[in-house]
């Protein structure tokens, strides 16, 4: 029986358009924007001005703060510019424009790591900072960080996340049948910094060939185990990922390393093992460009800082208009307005769907079904949340637990009264983290 949590649901994921293209590479771009906030944590600042010439993986931008990790180049070139652009979060952010020279003259920092056992684990989080690593299944956290646990907190599990639930996303999954030995390498690294001889790479069972493929190759990787998953939304959800695996829950509030775990992306272990294979830092990902709307939908590399425009002209272009782009999935990710806006390091899909799915013009009142309550994979109530909100009654929303919800938008995806309670948790969530951020 594959591994799996309770709650979530079944949805039609849409993987086909793209789950048998092997990734190709983005033609070259002329203009490359590079925004100073790519993930969560302090924003950074630029260390080059306007007029210099970078090369690819030379730092362009960093932060002292803790939670940060530096910015490199992507290509070589000229910086034009350094005043706002457009964000995929739709806000306007100070970035850096380099325009391309199409040389790609690699920085004389970028030097192979050579082999980790030669490091202690303390040089090899410096290594990852310095590569500017950050979490690339979502939100971006900063991997230096994410392996930096408090000392009271002893980590058991790293768990890499094979599970890519999100309908429409195939780049982990393409990673792993194209580039198994990267994944693996990158997990015995950071078995090496946590100090453990045991490492889980967890996969749904809709990729059963990258479950054969990776199986076959960690027989070389001694102490990883792959963990067939049970395919259901939002079984990549790290909390999710966890009670599956380890049957630990991670408490209300809490983090995983209240459990003993690290969560780690298949894209930032594979980053983890480039840095030290050949020493560039990260500078490009895998993005699934997929929906009905995409001429010639695929999974590509692609650098920093590439406008969406390109990217989608890269898949052919639009063969119908579409109603709705989106960064990342259709349950999780970003509207997008501006097809101007640069790939980041969290860009893990761009889609151009013809549907612009559920509206909320219409809402009937909530029939008490349960269907909510039923699927949320963090056992909430989602029709009293929706109700508390909706009342103004943030108090009662705390009380149930409304900070533990993972927006994974499954109680709106199902509601037959058209209710979002997604929507107004989300607001209700900064609201409360806004307020106890001040008192
Ligand atoms: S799914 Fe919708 S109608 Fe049913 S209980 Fe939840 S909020 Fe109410
Ligand atoms: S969005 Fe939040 S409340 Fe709704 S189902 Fe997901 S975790 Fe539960």
């Amino acid at each position: 029986m594959p591994a799996t949590f309770k709650g979530g649901l079944h949805i039609e994921d849409f993987k086909d358009f793209t789950n048998k293209l092997p990734i190709k590479k983005l033609s070259d771009c002329g203009q490359h924007i590079f925004p100073l906030q790519q993930h969560i944590g302090a924003p950074l600042e630029a260390v080059v001005k306007v007029g210099d010439y970078v090369k690819v993986g030379q730092k362009i931008a960093d932060s002292s703060a803790f939670v940060c990790a530096p910015l490199h180049s992507s290509v070589s070139g000229t910086v034009t510019d350094i005043k706002p652009f457009i964000h995929p979060s739709g806000a306007v952010v100070t970035s850096i424009a380099i325009e391309n020279d199409f040389l790609y003259n690699i920085s004389e920092s970028v030097i192979p790591k050579g082999d980790p056992t030669n490091y202690t684990p303390e040089q090899i989080i410096a290594i990852i900072r310095d590569a500017g690593i950050v979490g690339l299944g979502g939100a971006g956290f900063p991997t230096h960080v994410k392996l930096s646990p408090p000392p009271d907190k002893k980590i058991t599990h790293v768990i890499v996340n094979g599970a890519e639930c999100e309908p429409y996303l195939t780049s982990d999954h393409r990673r792993m049948l194209e580039s198994p030995d990267m994944i693996l390498y990158g997990l015995k690294i950071a078995m090496r910094v946590l100090g453990l001889s045991n490492g889980y790479i967890g996969i749904e069972t809709n990729k059963a060939d990258a479950i054969k493929t990776m199986t076959a190759a960690a027989d070389a990787y001694k102490g990883v185990k792959i963990i067939p998953l049970k395919t259901k939304y939002p079984q990549g959800a790290e909390k999710q990922l966890i009670k599956a695996i380890t049957k630990r829950s991670v408490p209300s509030k809490g983090l995983p390393a209240d459990v003993g775990v690290i969560v780690l992306n298949i894209d930032t272990v594979t980053a983890i093992a480039n840095v030290f294979k050949t020493g560039m830092p990260l500078t490009s990902r895998i993005v699934t460009v997929s929906g009905d709307c995409v001429k010639e939908p695929g999974n590509f590399e692609v650098p920093l800082g590439v406008p969406f425009r390109h990217i989608f002209e890269n898949a052919g272009g639009f063969m119908k208009e579409p109603r709705k782009i989106i960064m990342g999935g259709p349950m999780m990710g970003i509207a997008q307005f501006s097809l101007d806006a640069p790939s980041i390091k969290t860009t893990s899909a761009l889609l151009a769907l013809s549907d612009v799915g559920k509206t909320y013009d219409d809402i009937s009142p909530c029939i008490r079904c349960g269907k909510c309550v039923n699927s949320c994979p963090m056992h909430l109530m989602p029709l009293y949340l929706n109700k508390a909100v909706s009342e103004g009654d943030l108090e009662t929303a705390e009380k149930y637990n409304i900070l533990d919800c993972i927006e994974c938008g499954i109680c709106s995806y199902l509601c037959p009264g058209r209710q979002n309670p997604l929507q107004h948790i989300r607001v209700a969530k900064q609201q409360i983290i806004e307020k106890s951020r001040k008192s």
